[in-house]
């Protein structure tokens, strides 16, 4: 790559949290950005009377930051609405929770375009441009409007579901059109890849549908082992390990999020202790949760469900000297976490829908060689096709969860050792850095778009 790397993505980090506490995307992009000239482009997470039409820029070692502020409807319809309560439903198949309205869908094209116009001043001839997600469907076709030529890749983090599950989306045949302005279009799974060119085709977008391939997104498999292994030796660990009085531990970490299928994990475990009473004081679930989108409604709705039923099942079976459940809706620092992964017996990542999941691939990465744990996965996750040793549940069903925790609960030492071998090689084969080269690689191997090239489609998709 001769000239910069362009990332764009919703929310830009602040670059003084690369590192430990930064979120998946960013680990991932740590590699590629640390090589090469780059800028990253987004939203700087403020909210202000109106949308920023100049961004604020900051160097930080040879990235250059460059964000923008909401302004507060733009926040309201681009971000609450269309993204968070229309196109993350729809996404992970849920069109029932699903929120659509007008005014949304013009919020995000508002903000798409503005991007755009914010983004297109400083490009440079020769940079590539990477956009990341599903809020950002539209920008290549806003910046191709504008006649950027730049090779434009797209990846999309979330699943894409099957094509008639995407139709009941409002606006969905645009943004099936617009996505003809990318050169390469990225998704998680081989099923994503299907999916999507099954609706592209659909929307008369064959040429787009050519551009799909699967990229499964990694984690830095080897930095988060080693940072298990460092926080094992914590006060936390050991205050957590003392308190459990030597009963097993099985851990859930997730963002308090709809997808996650946390209530029927949290009812797999009653299903566990009502139809196994051995386990009945010799297992402490563990779930974490923060709240996150906490301004959505059914994200509010959610939160009264899991307090209630993490109150009943521990009210039933709760003794003196021992509770089932420990539910934490704050946040709790990443490498604390880490070192928490490494003392669970079992972790528990049952997804009712994701596109990948990286919380699986850390539980396996943060595992003792010599004792490791065992995973029950959603074989709903983007993440069951590469650990597939894993104990794979349908995630509906708490009875399959309870079924799969009994099991993982008296599994013998060579089978735990067996499984985890073959998930840790898959976790390691596909790292963050690799993934990213990957994608980039197949990004410059792509022809660069020729002026006027796009098609007509994808102008009116944005008219
Ligand atoms: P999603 O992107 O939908 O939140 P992923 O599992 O793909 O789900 O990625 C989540 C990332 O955020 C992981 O790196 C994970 O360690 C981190 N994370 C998830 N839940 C928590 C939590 N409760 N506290 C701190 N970090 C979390």
């Amino acid at each position: 790559m001769t000239g910069r790397l362009v990332i764009v993505t919703n929310r830009v980090p602040d670059p003084r949290e690369r590192g430990a506490t930064a979120g998946g995307l960013a680990v991932a992009l740590r590699d590629a950005l640390g090589t090469r000239d780059a800028l990253w482009f987004g939203w700087s997470g403020a909210v202000a009377a109106e949308t920023a039409a100049t961004p604020v820029e900051h160097q930080h070692g040879r990235t250059t930051y460059a964000t923008i502020d909401l302004g507060e409807a733009d926040h309201r319809h681009y971000y609450l609405g269309f993204s968070n309560a229309a196109l993350w439903p729809v996404l992970h198949y849920r069109l029932g929770v699903a929120r659509f309205a007008r005014e949304d869908w013009f919020g995000y094209r508002r903000v798409n375009a503005a991007f755009a116009a914010a983004l297109a001043p400083l490009l440079r001839d020769g940079d590539t441009v990477w956009v990341h997600d599903f809020h950002l469907f539209l920008l290549a076709a806003e910046l191709r409007a504008l006649g950027c030529r730049a090779r434009i890749g797209f990846f999309l983090h979330v699943p894409f579901p099957p094509r008639s599950v995407f139709l009941g989306l409002p606006n969905a045949q645009a943004i099936l059109e617009a996505m003809g302005a990318h050169d390469v279009i990225g998704v998680q799974t081989a099923d994503d890849a299907e999916n999507l060119r099954g609706a592209l085709a659909d929307a008369g977008a064959p040429e787009a549908a050519a551009k799909v391939a699967a990229f499964p997104i990694g984690i830095d498999a080897a930095g988060f082992a080693s940072l298990a292994a460092r926080r094992f030796r914590t006060k936390e660990v050991a205050q957590l390990r003392d308190s459990l009085a030597g009963r097993a531990l099985a851990i859930g970490i997730d963002r308090l999020d709809y997808t996650k299928g946390l209530p029927q994990r949290i009812a797999g475990f009653g299903q566990l202790l009502r139809r196994f009473p051995r386990h009945r004081a010799k297992v402490t679930f563990l779930q974490v949760a923060p709240v996150s989108r906490g301004a959505v409604a059914q994200y509010r709705a959610l939160r009264r469900e899991l307090d209630e039923m993490v109150g009943r099942i521990n009210g039933q079976y709760a003794e003196p000297d021992w509770g089932p459940i420990r539910y934490i809706t704050r946040a709790v620092a990443r490498p604390t976490l880490a070192g928490y992964m490494r003392l669970a017996r079992i972790g528990l990542v049952t997804p009712l829908r994701d596109g990948m999941n990286l919380v699986a691939k850390e539980y396996v990465a943060a595992q003792d060689p010599a004792d490791p744990g065992v995973l029950i996965l959603s074989r709903f996750a983007g993440a069951a096709q590469e650990l597939d040793a894993a104990l794979l549940v349908n995630p509906l069903d708490p009875d399959d969860i309870a079924d799969a925790m009994d099991v993982a609960l008296a599994m013998p030492a060579v089978e735990r050792l067996a499984r985890w071998r073959s998930m840790d090689a898959a976790v390691r084969a596909t790292t963050a850095a690799s993934w990213c080269e990957g994608f980039l690689a197949a990004l410059e191997a792509a022809p660069v778009a020729e002026a006027g090239r796009y098609s007509p489609r994808c102008r009116r998709a944005i008219a």
